[in-house]
């Protein structure tokens, strides 16, 4: 199969729809194809657990372009299109309707789907109808249409999406319960001081955090009939506790979508391996956003990031490779969260610090956790303090050197360290 011009991306997500338009943009001159499997045109998923799911964001509000934006820039964006195998050795893929397209160029930019809760009482394939996962659209509305006031919402799992549908759901009214296996929630993201903060702010606002409570099986209605779709009546913990759920959703992390780089013998370690332009290990093969492990120069090792600002960057590096431009320069890894009137925003990965500062006041709902590993600033999270968080990414991504004194110290200006 012979292509001599076109670029084929898969997957119209952030990285992918950003990617098309980016090429376009940067100078490529052949046709572009989007092809994307879900219905809808592109758009922001970060609003799915947030101000679309509480009722404040319309669903045109959602997306990430307008129709005329693709049409204007050439992009040809089809819906409804799933890929569903690689032939790098030919350079075409295979979509499920049996059409093989051939590219000249081809991008992955496939994300990632929720990971499943499989415990007794629920296997990977039973469909309860009270049953939620949220990665796209069409989850936030199934969703939405059974969160009421007063409905008793479960949620397996204390991370950045879990703790946000409790914020939105509570707003709705719902009785919401968080079940957290760790000892405190946003474990795997932040510190124990943060995470503390986050559970107080939850408990005040009427939703009870469980943490250190392990899922042990999951109890289903009687129904008399078919017992992968009985709803879910309740959560049972390893002592022996039952939460009654009219309402259960799993938010207990992601999986990437790698299957179809993997099966074309593409290497995957985590994530889809690219180099720092975002080539995988194939000839004319990209890939970009959720679904990719790169190498991270600031933190040396192999990281697989799942944000926006990651998604949209590695798509526009791979666009300016595509078209030969020099490479856009890479910020540090940052992270945003909103839930009630916090915005959190996280620079950085914290992992392995040896201390952790705070500038400011939790009490007064407006801080900034500062995290230094053998000095140097490796992290930082800014709760309702936006300015002082533009200078901490300025410092992350210096690795500077600080005095953990002075960080702390409100007379003395962030600005001056940076500068420094
Ligand atoms: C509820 C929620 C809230 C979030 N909040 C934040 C936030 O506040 N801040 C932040 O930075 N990040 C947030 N994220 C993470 C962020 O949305 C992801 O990092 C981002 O969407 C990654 O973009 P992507 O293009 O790599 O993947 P995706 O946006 O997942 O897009 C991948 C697309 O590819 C499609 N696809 C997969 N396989 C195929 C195939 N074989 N053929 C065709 N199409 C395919 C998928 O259906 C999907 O449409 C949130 C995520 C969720 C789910």
């Amino acid at each position: 199969m012979q292509d001599q011009d076109t670029l084929l991306v898969v997957g119209a997500g952030h990285a992918g729809a950003e990617l098309a338009l980016a090429a376009r943009q940067a100078g490529w001159a052949g046709p572009i194809r989007l092809l994307g499997d879900e219905a809808e045109l592109p758009y922001h998923r970060p609003p799915l657990s947030k101000a679309y799911l509480h009722g404040e964001a319309s669903r045109e509000s959602l997306l990430l372009r307008a129709q005329a934006a693709y049409e204007a820039a050439r992009v040809q964006f089809e819906p409804g299109a799933r890929v569903q195998a690689l032939d790098t050795a030919r350079r075409c893929v295979t979509l499920a309707d049996g059409r093989e397209l051939a590219y000249a160029e081809l991008a992955l930019c496939t994300g990632g789907r929720p990971r499943r809760l499989v415990v007794p009482g629920l296997a990977a394939d039973d469909a309860p109808p009270n049953l939620h996962h949220l990665r796209t659209l069409a989850d936030a509305d199934g969703m939405r249409a059974q969160l009421r006031a007063g409905v008793r919402l479960v949620i397996v799992g204390g991370g950045y999406v879990g703790l946000e549908l409790a914020a939105s759901a509570s707003k709705l009214g719902a009785q919401v319960t968080v079940l957290e296996a760790m000892p405190h929630v946003l474990a795997r993201v932040t510190s124990e001081r943060v995470a503390h903060f986050y559970e107080a702010v939850h408990r005040e606002a009427g939703v009870a955090v469980l943490t250190g409570f392990g899922v042990a099986r999951v109890e289903r209605a009687p129904d008399g009939g078919d017992v992968r779709t009985a709803a879910i009546t309740a959560i049972v913990g390893a002592d022996g506790r039952a939460v009654p759920a009219d309402v259960v959703v799993v938010g207990i992390g992601m999986l990437p979508n790698v299957e179809l780089a993997q099966a074309a013998g593409l290497a995957v370690d985590g994530g889809i391996v690219v180099d720092e332009a975002g080539r995988s290990s194939a000839p004319h093969v990209w890939a970009a956003g959720d679904c990719t492990a790169q190498h991270s120069a600031l933190y040396g090792r192999t990281l697989r990031l799942e944000s926006v600002p990651n998604a949209l960057e590695q798509a526009r590096t791979v666009a300016a490779a595509l078209a030969g431009k020099p490479m856009p320069a890479r910020a540090a890894p940052w992270f945003w969260s909103d839930q009630f009137d916090l915005k959190l925003q996280m620079v950085g990965l914290s992992q392995g610090h040896d201390a952790c500062v705070i500038r400011g006041d939790l009490a007064r709902r407006q801080f900034i956790a500062f995290y230094l590993r053998a000095g140097v600033l490796i992290a930082a999270d800014a709760v309702n303090r936006p300015g002082d968080f533009v200078l901490a990414k300025r410092l992350v991504a210096q690795a500077a050197r600080v005095d953990a004194a002075q960080l702390v110290d409100e007379s003395v200006a962030l600005k001056s360290l940076a500068l420094a």
